[in-house]
């Protein structure tokens, strides 16, 4: 049994785990130079995580010359959290280590509009709880289709979802007695990229997602930009056109009545593409069989995303933008609209720059959601609040116990 650590030694060990968890396995040397402290101190410190297993000696790579220094990384099973994706009809769950890697996940019927949908969604969360390992719960994370102001209280607005001034954060966690970050669920899936994906060598990157909706997350130096009351990165609600179609929104002419799965499905239908039942399955399947009228539907939607986002590369200067969503899996077609587009309305110096099409998978949202509780020991800014503080102590006491 591990002797319980000092309250200053503990604000190093949290700043060690914090500085693997945001750039990657370190050596000794490496941290005792990032965090200030003696190689000696440096030394004990972390003899005493790997002894608690909190972090783990990696493999040795590779060195030309010299003694390889030995790489020290988070260990996977020093924390858990759950990860929860809200929609109108259905919760996806998963459970993930600290590593970001998915353990188990379900997906459950769900009302958003019923009026008992609070207790049906504790009811739904404990139960996927209850189901895990037992392991040490760092908190939760709950993506939502809409804007939410302080992810830690998580005060929710979400016209999808019929959720107006909607106090979930508050809510949840009084319910479940755990940490709950509630987030946009297009951010989540920025902070997931800023710390697993391409994101974790960036500071400044966007991440779009096309589907049902579409949507950005915004990284600038770092973090996810949340501005105003979190709205940052409504890209789907750019108006485009001064007399275009009803948005869901109820506005007129914005990006998603164009380009959003809904639009592209009734184009499909009123041009006889897919029957009047057909879906944006079948919509794909006839642009995978070489129907013009189908690919013609996805290039140009691609063509007026690729406009749109020349636009914002010129007012947020990413490095790189990622594209997610279900919508992704028709990106062959969509990138002959886009490409064109996009590239020729950019400025000469920025005009190369890269656009990484990402596999998407059902359980992505749950695991962005879920990042948003693994990346609180690494928010510099504390986005996260109280929220952020507790799940660190939850990390940090995990040791006391073992
Ligand atoms: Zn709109």
């Amino acid at each position: 049994m591990a002797n319980r650590p000092t309250p200053r030694t503990d604000v190093t060990r949290s700043a060690i785990l914090a500085h693997i968890g945001a750039n990657g396995p370190a050596s000794r040397a490496e941290l005792a130079r990032a965090l200030a402290v003696s190689p000696a101190l440096m030394t004990q410190l972390t003899r005493d995580l790997l002894a608690d297993g909190l972090i783990v000696e990696l493999e040795q790579a590779p060195s030309n010359g010299g003694r390889p220094a030995r790489m020290l990384g988070l260990a996977a099973s020093a924390g858990r959290a759950i990860g929860v994706k809200v929609v109108a009809d259905h919760v996806a769950f998963v459970e993930v280590g600290i590593d970001g890697r998915v353990l188990r996940s379900a997906s459950e019927p769900f009302d958003a509009a019923s009026s008992t949908y609070l207790t049906e969604l504790v009811d739904r969360i404990r139960h996927f709880i209850a189901g895990g390992s037992g392991a040490t719960l760092l908190g939760v994370g709950v993506g939502v289709p809409g804007s939410v102001d302080q992810p830690g209280s998580g005060v929710v607005d979400a016209p999808q979802l019929d959720w107006s001034k909607v106090e979930l954060g508050d809510a949840l966690r009084r319910a479940l007695e755990l940490p709950v970050i509630v987030e946009n669920n297009v951010n989540a899936l920025a902070v997931a990229e800023r710390l697993f994906g391409l994101g974790r060598s960036h500071d400044n990157f966007l991440v779009v997602t096309i589907g049902t909706g579409v949507g950005a997350g915004i990284v600038v130096d770092g973090n996810v930009l949340r501005a105003a009351s979190g709205g940052a990165g409504e890209i789907g609600h750019i108006p485009i056109a001064d007399d275009g179609p009803r948005c869901s929104c109820g506005n007129d002419g914005c990006l998603e009545a164009y380009i959003g799965e809904a639009a592209l499905v009734a184009r499909a239908r009123a041009e006889g593409v897919v029957s009047a039942a057909g879906g944006i399955a079948s919509l794909r399947a006839a642009a995978e069989s070489g129907d013009e009228r189908a690919e013609r539907i996805f290039s140009e939607a691609g063509a007026l995303l690729g406009r749109t986002l020349a636009g914002v590369v010129h007012t947020i200067a990413p490095a790189f933008i990622v594209v997610l969503g279900e919508g992704t899996e028709a990106w062959r077609h969509w990138s002959f609209g886009f490409e064109p587009a996009f590239r020729s309305h950019l400025l000469r110096h920025v005009r190369s720059i890269r656009v990484e099409v990402e596999t998407w998978q059902d359980e992505s949202w749950a695991q962005g959601a879920a990042a948003l509780v693994l990346a609180t020991p690494f928010d510099a800014v504390g986005a996260a609040g109280d929220q952020g503080r507790l799940i660190r102590a939850r990390l940090v006491e995990q040791a006391g116990r073992s």
